[in-house]
């Protein structure tokens, strides 16, 4: 059961889609962009928006969960500690590509999540084929942990820690799935132009050197 995010496209509505992973996609919702560190998820409107670009919610549905959730004092709770998980998940990601395993309280943790917010399974149609897919009904906030908890599970489980990487240039992290694995950034279009212009004029200033001296 791949959990991988939806797009092709890095921006979906102001949040970045390069992680191939949701569980990556939901980590980066905390970037430095050039101007300093971006908070992506400042507030349950920004929430809502990031579960419907997502995909975990689809509008008119959104619409009315957004209704039913603005002003219930469980909505900012859980963002907060959607916040706090999403760090300490940053910490996990970040030991397993040192070569080290998430640590025994983090999967203590998950797993409190994953019995506290258990995920209906069902046999769907998708085309002419049957695929198991998971059923989320965002109806309560809470309900928010389901889906977030099983593709954190299935990142620690069912990806190999060799291709988690973090981009060469900023804190973006993805999962690598090309062929060769040799992805270096997060999108060609945020840092792999910068990586390729800053190579390019280092190569022209170390030629320029080399002519002078030459001279
Ligand atoms: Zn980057």
């Amino acid at each position: 059961m791949p959990i991988t995010s939806q797009a092709p496209r890095d921006w979906i509505d102001g949040f970045l889609f390069v992680g191939n992973h949701l569980a990556l996609d939901f980590l980066n919702t905390r970037l430095v962009l050039a101007d300093g560190p971006k908070e992506l998820l400042p507030d349950v409107d920004a929430l809502v928006r990031w579960l419907v670009a997502s995909n975990l919610l689809t509008w008119p549905k959104g619409k009315a969960v957004v209704r039913k959730w603005r002003d219930t004092p469980q909505a900012p709770v859980l963002l907060r500690e959607l916040v706090k998980f999403r760090e300490s998940l940053r910490a996990v990601v970040v030991r397993q590509e040192a070569g080290f395993s998430a640590s025994d309280a983090f999967i203590a943790e998950l797993n409190s999540l994953l019995k506290r917010h258990p995920s209906v399974i069902a046999l769907q149609w998708k085309g002419k084929e049957l695929g198991l897919e998971t059923a989320f009904e965002l109806e309560k906030p809470n309900d928010v942990w389901a889906p977030l908890a099983i593709a954190v599970a299935e990142l620690l489980s069912d990806v190999s820690p060799v291709r988690l990487r973090k981009c060469e240039a900023c804190i973006v992290h993805f999962l690598d799935t090309s062929k060769k694995g040799s992805r270096r950034w997060c999108s060609m279009n945020i840092c792999g132009n910068k990586i390729k212009v800053a190579a390019y004029q280092k190569r022209r200033r170390a030629a320029a050197k080399k002519m002078r001296r030459g001279r």
